[in-house]
């Protein structure tokens, strides 16, 4: 899929990364949407999956929940968009 083209092109996988593709694995890949409605869901299951190797494998709690704080910045810092 694209992402993965993206991906590829990307001279080093950082852990977070392959989080993020190992849940499209499942979420994406195994279990497909209904509709392309529905996509958002698949980024949103892979982000999980970033978020749950940050939590137990690859920070501190200190960090992870300074990591949660600039990720909830950073989506409410887009107004007016779609998520479709
Ligand atoms: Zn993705």
């Amino acid at each position: 899929n694209l992402e993965t083209q993206t991906m590829s092109s990307m001279s080093s996988w950082e852990k977070y990364l392959i989080a993020h593709e190992l849940a499209h694995q499942w979420f994406g890949n195994k279990v497909t949407c209904g509709t392309p409605g529905d996509l958002w869901l698949n980024e949103a299951f892979a982000t999980f999956g970033e978020h749950l190797a940050n939590e137990k494998l690859l920070m501190n709690n200190t960090e992870f929940l300074n990591y949660l704080l600039s990720e909830k910045n950073y989506c409410t810092s887009f107004t007016n968009q779609s998520v479709a």
